[in-house]
């Protein structure tokens, strides 16, 4: 195992001080869906190891990281947990670190773990933000993915989530199923809003190797959406929160920004249950669907609107403020197996098995798998390829030191792409499009192979990029 990572003595020069993040990796899973490659093992024997594993991975890093002002404990399934072992995890937590008393506390949640009893428990242990792995409000969609909890327990847990008090809610939804139409996925959105949580995490469907998914793409058991019909999920998904008032402020995130209504009490139609395979549902015509103003009446199609509506009203979107962190390059833990961490330009990460990192604590050594001391150069680009992924966007400066980036900043802003505000480029609803293309137009040519590669593998090394 390598040893715990030295500091370097100079820090991430592209980016301000800010607190640092911490993450926990909850590695267990009751079954696993059908899309998923996090790692996680369907097996809660080991659960007590793991336990007295974390609290030890803790202590090696007291010192390095006294404190924070965001935790995050994510998976895996969290919500997994018994109240017991929940308990002892938080309490074994705060011996070893100090959270500011305005810490996030994000807690990551499967529908159909959440009772009245433990979303109370988890107020007490001080969680204020709960992640539900909602995914989709229609039943037969949640089979195909393998999810294990129907419509019925996801609106059960978003009623005792509100009746325990969370002002904080933030729901995962998937879209781009094989045969999933712009109807079908506008529904869910609607019946998601009908909540108003605070935040909404909308991801396309991906088939990753090695997944029941992935295997079906192989055999061609499934079609998968065309690049078309994910750019039309994409587009539609961005304009229809936007006009309900959600800021889309990463490629997949969406902040809401209006205060909770008063009266948020759920008003979820359930869906007929059962019935239909969505691999074989019927295709309608999107095109035709998008230009239906009845479905996104009165489109908001100037994000610079957004800026100056919370810079007039003085508002503050529900942004997932350990999930910025990420993006912004400031320091972050993690914890618990296959976890990444992040500081003063070294990056490193934990052995992806639950079974050896326990064993590595037991016998006094850190589970450390391996780690990478960024050059200054992979740092800017790093810096580059997350802004661009949000409406931050990134500094002026940071475009200033490649050769020829006022052409090409001119050419995107002409094509639609990118706008400059306040000093600051960043991309628009057409730019996020591009994903990582928009970031490679500023690559200095004279680059070496080493970082354009580098770069290029940003988004496999930084946790929560996804699209
Ligand atoms: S998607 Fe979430 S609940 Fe499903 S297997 Fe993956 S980590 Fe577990």
């Amino acid at each position: 195992m390598t040893p715990v990572p030295p500091l370097p003595a100079s820090m991430n020069p592209f980016v301000d001080a800010a607190l640092p993040g911490l993450y926990v990796h909850v590695p267990f899973c009751l079954s696993k869906c059908a899309y998923c490659d996090f790692y996680s093992i369907p097996d809660g024997t080991l659960i007590p190891d793991w336990l007295a594993a974390l609290e030890k991975e803790a202590g090696f890093y007291q010192d390095r990281f006294g404190l924070f002002d965001t935790f995050y404990l994510g998976g895996g399934t969290p919500s997994l947990l018994d109240l017991p072992q929940i308990a002892s995890l938080m309490k074994g937590l705060r011996r070893h670190f100090t959270f500011s008393p305005d810490t996030e506390v994000t807690l990551e949640a499967n529908p159909d773990d959440l009772t009245a009893e433990k979303v109370k428990l988890y107020q007490d242990l001080g969680v204020n933000r709960l992640s539900l792995g909602v995914q989709s409000i229609h039943d037969r969609e949640l089979a195909f993915l393998g999810r294990r909890h129907n419509v019925r327990q996801t609106v059960a847990a978003l009623e005792a989530a509100r009746a325990a008090g969370f002002v904080n809610l933030s729901l995962d939804l998937i879209y781009g199923l094989p045969g999933q139409s712009l109807e079908d996925w506008r529904k869910t959105l609607v019946q998601a809003v009908t909540f108003d949580p605070e935040h909404i995490s909308c991801y396309q469907l991906t088939y990753e190797p090695g997944t029941p998914l992935g295997r079906k793409k192989v055999r061609g058991e499934v079609i998968p959406a065309t690049e078309e019909e994910e750019r039309d999920f994409f587009l539609f998904t961005s304009r229809f929160l936007e006009e309900r008032g959600y800021l889309h402020y990463e490629i997949s995130n969406f902040a809401r920004l209006a205060e909770p209504r008063k009266d948020a009490t759920p008003t979820l139609t359930l869906p007929p249950q059962g019935g239909g395979n969505p691999s074989v549902a019927s295709l309608p015509n999107n095109a035709q669907f998008l230009a239906n103003e009845e479905f996104c009446p009165g489109l908001i199609n100037n994000q610079e609107s957004f800026y100056r509506k919370l810079e007039t009203e003085n508002r503050k979107p529900h942004y997932s403020r350990h999930n910025r962190k990420y993006w912004n390059h400031t320091p972050y833990l993690g914890l618990g197996p296959g976890a990444h961490s992040f500081q003063n330009g070294v990056r490193w990460w934990n052995t992806p098995s639950v079974e050896q990192y326990c064993r590595e604590l037991a016998q006094g050594r850190t589970p450390v798998a391996d780690r990478e001391i960024l050059s200054e150069e992979q740092l800017r680009l790093e810096v580059l390829f997350l802004g661009l992924r949000t409406r931050e966007g990134v500094s002026l400066d940071l475009l200033r030191q490649v050769p020829g980036w006022e052409k090409t900043l001119h050419n995107l802003k002409k094509e639609g792409l990118l706008e400059v505000h306040q000093n600051r480029a960043a991309p628009t609803r057409q730019g996020f499009l591009l994903a990582d293309g928009l970031p490679l137009q500023f690559m200095d040519e004279g680059m070496g192979e080493d970082d354009i590669y580098y770069a290029l593998e940003t988004s496999a090394k930084i946790p929560h990029l996804s699209f």
